[in-house]
């Protein structure tokens, strides 16, 4: 049913794609948000690598996000304004060990059908050679990149904007009285105020601090692909973006707390310059956190409800780590949702999982 008037809760980078797709395809759209800028997405590195965090055994979260980063191409053709800030994630690893992991999960991932390859310490070299010396060596996943999150957030505003969304500054508490035809309920973690029990039980925040660094005169030129890698069992990244890197990320799970630690940056730090020793150089200009939307068995939650007091409400949070990777499919099983239909590679998402 296309021209329905549909309220779509939460501007974050979810709310804001689902906004935007439903528009263009027809939608009376109304985005409510009282934030502008708060959201998980603004502090995000902006990966595209479901391939790279892929671990054998978690075949439904790999299809997921494979689907998912096969729609964004399209996704940004449409959007008009490309955000991608790398092409190609280059995971290292700077022991014997994690090493083997990486390559059997690789192996795994690539017997999916997947373009990715295993990467002996010369082939590492020869591809980035400012990394440090440590490492062992890595896997390429030549589909994989990035984005950079300011930049996607800014078109998405503009294109919901000029396809017709109107954003209300204000935060929803009860969704039964709004008088549109649809709901969408996709306001990160706080989703969980909104919806019943069974799924509000499923959401929980993680925080997540990272660090921005830019170049400065004579600093040296580092990676161009994402480079990710584990540190003392720690994940850590690096970014590119025109300037210099995102530098990420911690992970907490301490409720409500969007505070910076020292003992984060000391962490971030000590990680990056093991694994790209130049960074010291660099011009440390930001450090801010944010809360993932995690989902307890790490799939979102995607799909209509049908319980009393929610008939016809969707739902759409619950993305953790992967937001940004999963908004194209997400906007996509959104829009087959409003018109009655279950977009099948967002099957696995879908609520009636939870019991
Ligand atoms: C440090 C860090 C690094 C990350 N890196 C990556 C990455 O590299 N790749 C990737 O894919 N993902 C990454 N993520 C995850 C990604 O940022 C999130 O999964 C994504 O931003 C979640 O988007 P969302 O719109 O669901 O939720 P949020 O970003 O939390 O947005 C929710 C919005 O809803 C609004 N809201 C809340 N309650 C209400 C209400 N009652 N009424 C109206 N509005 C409401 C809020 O103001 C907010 O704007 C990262 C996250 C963090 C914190």
């Amino acid at each position: 049913m296309t021209g329905a008037r549909v309220a779509v809760i939460g501007g974050g980078v979810i709310g804001l794609s689902i906004a935007w797709r439903a528009a263009a395809a027809g939608h009376r759209v109304e985005l409510f948000d009282p934030a502008d800028g708060s959201a998980a997405a603004q502090v995000a590195g902006g990966m595209l690598a479901p391939l790279s965090e892929a671990r054998p055994g978690e075949e439904a979260a790999l299809d997921f996000g494979a689907a998912s980063l096969e729609r964004w191409p399209g996704f940004i053709a449409d959007l008009g304004t490309d955000p991608t800030s790398a092409r190609g994630a280059l995971t290292v690893a700077l022991d014997g060990a994690d090493l083997t992991d990486r390559h059997k999960a690789a192996a795994w991932v690539a017997e999916r059908g997947h373009d990715i390859r295993p990467l002996t310490r010369r082939e590492v070299r020869d591809l980035e050679p400012t990394l440090g010396p440590s490492i062992r060596g890595g896997v390429l996943a030549p589909t994989e990149g990035s984005v950079d999150n300011r930049q996607l957030l800014a078109a998405l505003r503009a294109a919901a904007a000029a396809a017709g969304v109107v954003h209300t500054r204000t935060a929803v508490t009860e969704t039964a009285t709004l008088p549109h035809d649809r709901v969408v309920i996709a306001a990160g973690w706080r989703s969980a105020a909104l919806l019943p029990e069974r799924l509000a039980a499923m959401l929980y925040p993680a925080k997540g601090e990272i660090l921005r660094v830019r170049t400065r005169p004579g600093s040296a030129v580092g990676p161009r692909h994402v480079i990710r890698a584990a540190v003392h069992g720690r994940p850590a990244y690096l970014v590119p973006r025109a300037d210099g890197y995102v530098v990420g990320a911690t992970q907490y799970e301490h409720g409500d707390d969007r505070a910076v630690t020292v003992a984060g940056v000391r962490d971030l730090l000590q990680d990056a310059e093991l694994v790209f020793p130049a960074i010291g150089d660099y011009e440390l200009f930001e450090s801010a956190a944010g809360l993932r939307p995690m989902s307890r068995d790490d799939l979102p939650l995607i799909g209509t409800l049908d319980e009393d007091g929610y008939t016809g409400t969707i739902v759409a949070c619950g993305h953790g780590r992967n937001g940004v990777l999963l908004a194209p499919l997400t906007a996509d099983a959104v829009l087959a949702a409003l018109d009655g239909h279950v977009l099948t590679e967002a099957a696995a998402a879908l609520p009636e999982r939870v019991k």
